[in-house]
């Protein structure tokens, strides 16, 4: 394989790195993660002319190499270590015409470290209407680097781009600022302990120990008899670099940048103060939250039934045309519908992206955070956190996902963390059926009853748990995480629709692909439960259910047969295993079966009773009615009753009974530890509530 050339790119956030990076590379990009941390790591393959390949790395957003945060911190790693493979033969900073001043910060300390550098200034389609006109050749000369004027969104300049990135070879590398001006004491102090080390690498280094006190000195050895200053020194000394810096910038934009204030357009100013309003801005932003949840909850559903239909038929296909035996029934009883159970998430994923990918392209994201932050912020939530929570109410999954927005990762693993409380769809079925049972059908005043109150009452109790939850995280949690508060207000922009569709396949595919195998590997554990017992009673269910009932038809003896069987299987046992632990909170070990199963999915837990209790098909021997038949084994009261169905509906508030979002949680924290905190945490809790609930009622 010929070389391929690495090119990192490097900018402030919001400058269009990813749409630069997406145009550059098209669909052939992968995203993962750095080793070891929650940053995201997009990496792809851009084809140059005369046959070389680039291989290009989206680098986390950074304001400037003095990391206070760990996305940050990737892009200095990467930077300050030459062996790093990822450490570039060029690196591209993407900046922003109309935030020349500030992006051209971090160009200026990548320069220091005389890595080549292309400057790349996007958005130049924005410079008419801006009123902004620049001297390209003057800017080459003074910020000794080559330029390419870009507009990603017109996609104009590319090509420039990539004949630059061809000849990295022959960029300068010559630094912008020396080290020494920033403290001439200090600094030249630090180059005579270290003559041979560039002086600003070494700076870096230093500081990149002081935030990050984690962070091996592996790169460069500081000299015991360097002494290394106090905290608040080196931070003063940063502070000075920037003031340097700011320096040199605006001596150079004086020179080569000009604005034209009277062809500038007032509409940005005027959309910002409805869009941040103190009235209209929560009342348009609950307006989009509506029609987001709609998407996902409504209509959503109509590709997700045909998905679940498709499957159905899949299965009952592959079943009639082949031979039966155990390893048919692996392939239509587990692995089927094990794959229908990641597809089915497809069109909620889809739907909620394409939504937040149109409202962060076309800036408005920003103002929404700027709007929600300050009320968040109290519950350790960010301003972006409002956007998965409420996807939370149509399905976990796609929530979880969407907290990549956050840039924070303390938030955004509060965000993960509580999620799981908002009462997602598939527990509707769970509560509608309790509700009907143990709820009595009677009205407060004229509207309300009973019931639709006690429902409303589990979305709020949702709610509340995942606010109360944050707030006590946020409390306990160590995260470092410093949040220094710049809002990013970027000007509207009509989307950009191949960055929003990327997006959309991007996030489905880390889905089917991350989480999908743990999803396919539980269902696969869990069918094989259900499937196979440890003796004849299972085995010979057929013969025992006969000789039992001689005189039942076909379809319920088939019923009672598949009843026999699910008792006397693994999970059967594992039922009848848990039921003195589950005893207290009212349950008997078919109510404990119908927990473990619904492990797979919350709805899972009615089609497990009605097994069990053998429901056919008949009209009026519904599932509830066999459900309200039930006797407690001990006590030979109705099994539902008030306080047991209340202690179950309290559990299912709070129990994280859903592998999927166990899977997608994994992924999303890059391990086991968050997940399974999770898993426990929210068990422990929803076992104790129920505990209570059932104790006082009873
Ligand atoms: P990143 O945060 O640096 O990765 O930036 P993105 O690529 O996500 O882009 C941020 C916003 O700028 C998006 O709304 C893009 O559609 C928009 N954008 C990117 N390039 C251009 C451009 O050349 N012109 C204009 N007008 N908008 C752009
Ligand atoms: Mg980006």
């Amino acid at each position: 394989m010929a070389k391929q050339i690495k090119v990192s790119l490097i900018g402030n956030p919001n400058t269009g790195k990813t749409s630069v990076f997406n145009l550059l590379t098209g669909l052939n990009q992968q995203v993962g993660n750095y080793p070891g941390i929650t940053v995201e790591k997009k990496e792809g393959i851009c084809k140059l002319p005369r046959g070389v390949k680039a291989h290009i790395l989206d680098l986390p957003g950074t304001y400037s190499l003095n990391a206070s945060s760990l996305d940050e911190n990737v892009v200095i790693e990467i930077l300050l270590n030459r062996k790093d493979k990822d450490f570039p033969d060029v690196a591209v900073v993407v900046t922003d015409v109309e935030n020349l001043k500030r992006n051209l910060l971090l160009f200026t300390q990548i320069k220091d470290l005389e890595i080549p550098t292309i400057l790349v200034i996007n958005m130049a389609d924005r410079m008419s209407k801006t009123g902004i006109s620049l001297d390209i050749p003057l800017l080459e000369k003074e910020l000794n680097t080559k330029i390419a004027l870009i507009s990603a969104r017109k996609n104009q300049g590319i090509d420039e781009l990539k004949e630059l990135i061809l000849s990295y070879k022959t960029l300068p590398v010559k630094p912008c600022l020396n080290a020494l001006s920033f403290d001439p004491d200090y600094f030249g102090r630090l180059q005579k302990a270290f003559p041979d080390q560039s002086l600003y690498k070494l700076w870096l280094v230093i500081t990149q120990d002081v935030n990050f006190r984690k962070v091996e000195k592996k790169k460069l050895s500081i000299s015991p008899d360097f002494e290394i200053k106090s905290e608040s020194e080196l931070k003063r000394f940063q502070q000075k670099e920037t003031i340097k810096r700011y320096q040199f910038i605006n001596q150079v934009l004086k020179k080569g940048l000009f604005v034209d204030e009277k062809s500038a357009t007032g509409l940005r100013a005027r959309l910002d103060r409805v869009l941040t309003h103190r009235f209209w801005g929560y009342f348009i932003f609950f307006a989009i939250l509506l029609l987001i949840f709609q998407a996902i909850y409504d209509w959503s559903s109509y590709p997700m039934d045909l998905i679940d239909e498709g499957f159905a038929w899949l299965s009952e296909s592959t079943k009639s045309l082949l031979p039966a035996g155990p390893f048919v029934d692996l392939i239509t009883d587990g692995i089927i519908p094990g794959l229908g159970g990641i597809v089915i998430f497809i069109p909620q994923i889809a739907f909620l992206f394409l939504f937040i990918s149109i409202l962060e392209e076309s800036g408005y994201m920003s103002r929404v955070v700027f709007l929600m932050d300050r009320v968040m912020r109290k519950f350790g939530l960010s301003g972006k956190s409002v956007v998965p929570l409420v996807s939370g109410t149509a399905c976990a999954i796609p929530a979880v996902m969407a907290t990549r927005n956050i840039e924070n990762w303390k938030e955004r693993l509060i965000t993960i963390l509580v999620v799981p409380f908002t009462t997602c769809s598939a527990r509707l079925p769970v509560y509608l059926i309790i509700i009907s049972l143990v709820i009595p059908d009677k009205k407060v005043g004229w509207v309300f009853s009973y019931q639709s109150l006690t429902l409303m009452l589990l979305y709020f109790i949702g709610f509340g748990g995942a606010v109360g939850a944050a707030w006590i995280l946020n409390k306990v949690l160590k995260t470092k995480s410093k949040n220094y508060f710049v809002i990013e207000m970027p000007s509207y922009k009509v989307p950009l629709l191949k960055n929003v569709l990327i997006n959309v396949v991007e996030k489905t595919k880390a889905f089917v692909f991350g989480a999908g195998k743990i999803i396919m590997a539980l269902s696969i554990i869990l069918w094989v439960f259900a499937s196979f017992g440890p003796n004849d009673q299972f085995s010979n269910a057929e013969e025992i259910v006969t000789a039992e009932y001689p005189n039942l038809s076909q379809e319920e003896l088939d019923q009672k047969i598949a009843a026999h069987k699910l008792e006397y299987s693994f999970i059967g046992y594992a039922g009848k295993a848990i039921e003195p632990i589950v005893a207290p909170l009212g349950y008997d070990w078919k109510i404990g079966i119908g927990i473990i199963s619904s492990f797979a999915a919350r709805e899972v837990f009615v089609g497990t009773l009605a097994t069990i209790y053998s429901v056919g098909s008949d009209e009026d021997e519904t599932i509830k009615n066999r459900m309200a038949a039930e006797v407690h084994p001990v006590t030979g009261t109705p099994l539902f009753n008030l306080a047991s169905g209340i202690s179950l509906l309290l559990f299912y508030a709070f129990a994280m009974q859903c592998m999927s979002t166990l899977a997608i949680v994994k992924r999303e924290t890059n391990g086991w530890k968050w997940p399974m905190t999770q898993l426990v945490f929210m068990s422990v809790l929803a076992y104790s509530i129920a505990l209570i609930a059932y104790q006082v009622l009873k």
